[in-house]
Parts: C-alpha cells; structure tokens; sequence
C-alpha cells in the first residue's frame, strides 16, 4: 500500500509497504482522505521539535474502517471516520480536567507515532470518530482542523457578543472565521496577500484589512464603541504580534495564541493588568471532532471552498511543493488515496 513518510528532514518517501494490522485496542482505517498540515511541512523540515522519525505524516485523515483489532465493540467494518490525532494517557493532571490536549503523555498521531498518509492507518479505537456515510469524506478530513479553531475560541470563550480580531488567513485564520462567524461573532481578518483576503471575505469576513497598506490597529479601534475587538487570535504565529494583539485588544478582552515560535516578544504588564486581559495558548483539541463533525453534519459549518487543490497520494512530492512554494494559493491541500 502506498505509504508516505519523512524518513528524516527533508527526505520525503513515497513506498509501498504491506497493509499493518490492527491490534488490541485499535482500528483500521482505509484512508480516503488526507490533508496537508503545516505542522507536516514542519516535520518534513525538521522544525517540529516533538517528530520523531523516520515517520509516516498525516493527521487530518478520513476514511472508511477496515479491521477492528482484540476488543474493539465501539466500532464496525464499513463505518466511515475521522481522526482525532490527539492520544490521551487518561489519568494525569489535565486528563483528569478534561484538557486531554495538553496531557502530560501526550502523543499525537503523524507526529509521535505513525500517522494517515498511507492506504491503511491504524489508531486506536477512542481515536476514530464515527462520522454519517452522508458526509462526504473530504469534507470530514477537515474536521480535526476545525477542531483547532473550536477549541481556541473555547479558550477564548467566543460569543455573539464579540468583536474578533483574527491574524492571517491561512488556514488557521479561515477555520477560526468560520468558526467564530457560525457563533454569531463579527469577525475582522488581517493578512498581507490580497488574495488570501479575498477568500476571507467569502468565507465571511465582515471586514478585511490588508495588513501591507493598513494599520490594523488604527481599522480596529472603532469597534466596540471604541473599545476594540474583544478577542483577538494570533492565526499567524508571529511573537512581535502578541505586542500588538495587547495593545489593540478591548478591556476584557482575551488573546489566543497558537503559534509554536520559540521566539520572545516585549509585553507590557501595564496593558494586561489595566485591561484584564486574558492571554491563552491553544494547542491541536480537547475532544471537539465529535462536535464539529455534529455541525457539520447539521450544515452549520461548509468548509468545502477551502480545499483548494487535490492530488494522488503517489504525487505527493508535487502536493509538499506547492504547499512549499506557493502557500498563498492553497487554504488546503488534500491527499487521495484509492
Ligand atoms: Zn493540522
Ligand atoms: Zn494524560
């Protein structure tokens, strides 16, 4: 079955290898759908400090259960799913608070164990989240990065009442607008590509700023009744943004990082404490596939526009290319396997 691994950075492999089997506790899953994550792009360059390698990528799949391993009852043959990448001990401190993201045992599936860019995928049975046979499959592969933006605007307790301000449209951006416009909330999205922007508007951005030619702050400042947004979402994962994110920030106001630069930034106590302002970091999900596969299903969220292009697994050194060269075409980029 065709296979893609990072073998160590920079070495992409593309092989066949025979089918795995399931065991005790674990699934199957003929993979059908794949998408291409930034945090592959990070394994691939040697960049992502929790890679192990060599690996087999991949986190955002979804596919169609092949085999059920000792003990599965959860589950059935036939029976369409989505990953959750996110292995959970259970036991420890935040697994006990139900922030199993943050486990202290954590292992994410693509990343510290073998992932769903090959045929057939094996994960554990809590990891395969059953998704309606109506659902088209490509779609649901997006699920898991919804779930990312589900699970900062939950650190960001998002409403109907806010004003969200949201840095870059990429993906992280897009899935965070979706995200918090099906919440009701008004949502401003900052980029320096005019064409990110326009897909921003799509997607419904009420306003748009193109970052290059616009202060963001000064854009910002008259929401609120002058207060500014009220959330704002470093979708960009730039350190120096944070600065500008406590500054632009309405009092009350909450910050959702979700970037992974080791880099500092200067921040002003005196911004924090005047405004009460909640700074948090988001990290990949705290079980929220089985709700925005929920969505989904019930048509809240249509993702469909952001899978841009689509390839066979077997080019996937053409997909990493044009995720590489040209992310500013790509919202995402999705794998087939057949
Ligand atoms: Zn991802
Ligand atoms: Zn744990």
């Amino acid at each position: 079955m065709v296979t893609i691994s990072v073998r160590e950075p920079y070495k992409l492999e593309i092989d066949d290898r025979p089918v795995p089997q399931p065991g005790p506790g674990e699934v199957a899953i003929r993979v059908r759908r794949a998408g291409i994550c930034g945090s592959d792009m990070h394994i691939l360059h040697g960049s992502n400090p929790f890679a192990v390698y060599p690996r087999v990528i991949g986190h955002e799949f979804a596919g169609v259960i092949e085999a059920l391993g000792e003990g599965v009852s959860s589950l059935a043959i036939g029976e369409h799913v989505v990953a959750d990448p996110v292995i959970s001990c259970g036991t420890c401190y935040p697994c006990r608070i139900g922030r199993s993201n943050v486990c202290a045992n954590l292992q994410v599936i693509g990343v510290h164990c073998d992932g769903g860019f090959r045929a057939v995928a094996i994960v554990p049975e809590a990891n395969a989240v059953k998704v309606s046979s109506k659902l088209r499959l490509d779609v649901a592969a997006l699920a898991e990065p919804l779930a990312v933006a589900a699970n900062v605007l939950w650190r960001t307790a998002c409403t109907n009442d806010d004003v969200v301000l949201i840095y870059g449209a990429g993906t992280v951006g897009i899935t965070v607008l979706q995200m918090a416009k099906m919440k009701g909330a008004r949502c401003i999205i900052a980029d320096i590509d005019a064409d990110r922007l326009v897909r921003a508007r799509e997607f419904g951005a009420d306003v748009v700023i193109n970052s290059r030619e616009q202060s963001v702050a000064e854009v910002v400042a008259p929401e609120l009744g002058g207060l500014g947004p009220s959330i704002v979402i470093d979708g960009a994962g730039i350190p120096s943004l944070l600065e500008e994110a406590c500054r632009v920030a309405a009092p009350a106001g909450r910050i959702g990082l979700l970037g992974f630069s080791p880099g500092p930034c200067n921040i002003s106590q005196q911004e924090i404490v005047r405004k009460e302002l909640t700074l948090v970091g988001s990290r990949l999900n705290r079980r929220f596939i089985p709700e925005v596969i929920g969505w989904l299903e019930a048509g809240l969220l249509r993702p469909e526009a952001m899978i841009t292009q689509t390839f066979d697994a077997r080019d996937a050194r053409a997909a990493f290319d044009l995720v590489e060269k040209h992310p500013e075409q790509t919202l995402k980029v999705q794998l087939v396997f057949s």
